[in-house]
């Protein structure tokens, strides 16, 4: 934890930590200490951990890196900090992101940029987002495993962004509350650590049913680590056609093939398959979450929570709201809010919202059919370009972002676990991950093929 506490403060120009907690560390660290001289088991006692920005920390400053939760400091504690502190591990501070995790670039964040600690040169590139503080935190070794959330990606592309290890669990595995929301139907918390080993033992202590969340699910958390064999003789490993993207450069192409020779050298059968509403996924995601961000955001209205708007004399709560909101909410944020109100309104129900639901469950029978088939897992890019430069993406037209995400989202929306595992470097010399995709509930089995690609 010391260590850690001065890696970090020599490290403020990466940017990755927003409010520092040396204090409850230090607590924490002595309170692990004294566990395990009585004998606690290890796993994650006395660990140092980063906090995403977007998990309620009692007491500590918890603003989805966002102006509106300015001064914001929960009094409760999230179920998935409670139960990683429970295990004994210890906070050293909270991770910058993407603001209420709308981004791939970690841009957003009210607090600027987090950095990627990887360079071309001395161009600054991104870690990706919206968990980029996270993954920025962890690359530079200034934790030993960092909390992310997964909407559409979040968990993942940074992940490969970094060089790193990060897995979004199957949707209900993982309790959401406490983390502030974002699209409620396809938010999921996971870690992202630097290896596959310290991601099945992460992963276990923040598992679990959860009363206070009606979405988690009712069932046992398995022995994620135990499930590491580094035995995959048998199983069934797809390719999906569909995930073959025009323009796609040649050494994601590269790296797929090798990915799957590994796998098969390992003695899996390696299967071409068919996700043929893939090509969906995209525009689909880009209307259903926004939609839920519409309704979530609703909350923020100058009484509840941090930020209010200074007002003038005559103005009457209409214009509280406006005036908070509208300095509160960075312009990403504004527009996803707009883009929900639009396709959530009565005369564009039906032509935007209800198209795509019905074809996320097109995209999540697509998957179910492939298992069905006896395919145990999928193997696809993580992100379709190694980090880009920090600036580089943030254009005028924010769809060359969303772009960005086309390899993750489909997964939060068959509500899938996903592992993205750093599988070597890029003619740059920067890293770049592979994807796999597994079963529900199959988080150990999973696992265990990242741990032969790793
Ligand atoms: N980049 C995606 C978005 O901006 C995913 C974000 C996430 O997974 N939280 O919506």
């Amino acid at each position: 934890t010391m260590s850690c506490l001065t890696a970090i403060d020599a490290a403020d120009t990466l940017g990755a930590f927003v409010h520092k907690t040396p204090d409850i560390a230090l607590d924490q660290a002595r309170a692990a200490d004294a566990r395990l001289k009585a004998g606690a088991a290890p796993d994650l006692c006395g660990i140092p951990l980063g906090i995403k920005d977007l998990f309620c920390t009692k007491g500590v400053p918890s603003q989805a890196a966002s102006n509106i939760l300015r001064g914001f400091r929960p009094e409760y504690e999230s179920t998935v900090t409670t139960r990683l502190f429970d295990a004994g591990a210890v906070m050293l501070g909270k991770l910058n992101m993407d603001e209420f995790a709308m981004g791939s670039s970690n841009e957003t964040s009210c607090y600027g940029n987090a950095v990627n600690p990887w360079k071309v040169d001395d161009r600054k590139l991104t870690p990706g987002g919206s968990s980029g503080g996270s993954a920025a935190a962890v690359a530079a070794d200034l934790c030993l495993g960092a909390t992310g959330t997964d909407t559409g990606g979040s968990i993942r592309q940074p992940a490969a962004f970094t060089g790193i290890v990060g897995i979004k669990p199957t949707y209900g595995r993982v309790s959401r509350w406490g983390v502030v929301a974002f699209a409620s139907s396809l938010d999921q918390a996971g870690p992202m650590t630097k290896s596959v080993r310290d991601a099945a033992i992460f992963l276990a202590a923040m598992s679990g049913h959860d009363p206070k969340d009606s979405t988690s699910a009712d069932l046992a958390v398995p022995d994620f680590e135990a499930a590491l064999t580094g035995d995959i003789r048998g199983k069934k490993i797809g390719i999906p056609k569909e995930y073959r993207m025009d323009g796609m450069p040649a050494e994601i192409e590269t790296l797929w093939h090798n990915g799957a020779e590994m796998l098969r050298d390992a003695g899996a059968e390696i299967v071409d398959i068919s996700l043929p509403h893939t090509k969906y996924a995209l525009p689909a995601y880009y209307v259903i979450a926004p939609a839920e961000a519409s309704s979530n955001l609703a909350r923020y209205d100058g009484v509840r929570y941090g930020h209010r708007a200074t007002l003038s004399a005559g103005d009457g709560i209409t214009e509280m709201y406006e005036k908070t909101r509208a300095e509160g909410f960075g312009p990403e944020v504004q527009r996803r809010i707009m883009v929900g109100t639009y396709v959530l309104s009565a005369g564009f129900y039906d032509a935007y919202y209800n198209r795509a639901r019905k074809v996320r469950a097109l995209i999540k029978r697509d998957f179910e059919l492939a298992f069905a088939n006896g395919v145990d897992a999928i193997l696809t890019p993580a992100t379709p370009s190694s980090a880009f430069g920090l600036g580089e993406m943030a254009s005028a037209d924010p769809v060359e972002m969303y772009l960005n995400d086309v390899f993750t989202v489909t997964v939060n929306l068959a509500g899938l676990p996903g592992v993205s595992v750093p599988v070597g470097l890029d003619a740059k010399g920067l890293p770049m991950g592979l994807q796999l995709i597994g079963r529900p509930w199959e988080e150990g089995d999973l696992l265990n093929h990242a741990y032969v690609l790793e």
